[in-house]
């Protein structure tokens, strides 16, 4: 007999399938049949030229923009909607609350509650759920900005911290919720360039511990060194996609490659 090694298929439904998601704003076609599948634990990042609808595309699957045609599943469930009788009623705007708690979002201009101590912007969300107790909220948070190199600046207000720290408190409050995937939006392209590397490094943090993260970045370097998958879109399509090796050293296609020329 002949030992087979035979590899397991992952059977897990995908952490988020985006399903010929077309999105319009008024007569411009902002997303044009986007197919996009996330698996568990993968780190898609998603490159492109600046318009080429790649917010609209997180903003869709987060449920802030609902899709003309097309549908998205987090982890099998599809968004915004529920199947009744075999049909699709619209989910009531809480039940999209609560969908939405499953997805971390790390904006570009971290979006961080002024008014709120640095360890209260990191607790509020899991209070606020009634995921938790406020003390446990607390001890939760604690832990998660020791993870982000923050121990120490708990008691801090937003308005006190630099860009990269702010970014990274933002990053330990999309982790508070516990969400199946963070979905980040250029979580660098506000930063001074010295700090951009202290969030880069918190993300890989994270990448290397099998969180399922989707990052639109212009960070080619940083692309290359984390990601699964590197996806290029253009004009609201996804153009290509695969291994970071493949899709940015050896473009199938015009257009990935001008758009590389022009950021490498
Ligand atoms: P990217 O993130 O790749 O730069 P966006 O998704 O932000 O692209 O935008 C894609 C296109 O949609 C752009 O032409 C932009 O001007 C347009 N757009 C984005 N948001 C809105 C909106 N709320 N209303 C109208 N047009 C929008
Ligand atoms: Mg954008």
């Amino acid at each position: 007999m002949t030992a087979e090694v035979t590899e397991q298929p992952d059977v897990r439904p995908a952490a988020v399938e985006v399903h010929d998601v077309h999105k319009w704003y008024g007569t411009q076609r902002v997303l044009g049949g986007v197919e996009l599948t996330v698996r568990p634990g993968e780190v898609t990042v998603v490159i492109g030229p600046s318009g080429s609808g790649k917010s609209t595309l997180l903003r869709v699957i987060n449920h802030l923009e609902k899709p003309e045609i097309g549908h998205v599943s987090l982890n099998g469930e599809p968004i915004g909607v529920r199947r009744h009788g075999g049909r699709l009623k619209e989910l009531s705007e809480r039940a999209i609350l609560a969908q939405r708690s499953q997805i971390g979002f790390v904006f570009q201009n971290f979006n961080l509650f002024p008014h709120l101590t640095v360890l209260d912007n990191v607790a509020a969300a899991p209070v606020a759920t009634g995921r938790l107790s406020k003390p446990e909220a607390r001890e939760l948070a604690r832990t998660l900005l020791g993870r982000v190199g923050l121990a120490d600046r708990t008691a801090a207000f937003p308005r006190q911290l630099s860009g990269g720290q702010q970014q990274r408190v933002a990053i330990a409050r999309a982790l508070a919720l516990r969400p199946g995937v963070i979905l980040f939006d250029e979580p660098t392209s506000a930063l001074d360039p010295e700090l951009v590397g202290e969030v880069l490094a918190v993300i890989e943090d994270l990448a290397t511990s099998g969180t399922t993260l989707l990052i639109v970045t212009h960070e080619i370097g940083f692309a290359r060194e984390v990601a699964d998958r590197v996806v290029f879109m253009d004009a609201g399509r996804i153009v290509e996609q695969g291994p970071p090796a493949q899709v940015l050293d050896h473009p199938a296609h015009e257009r990935t490659r001008d758009f590389l020329s022009k950021v490498l």
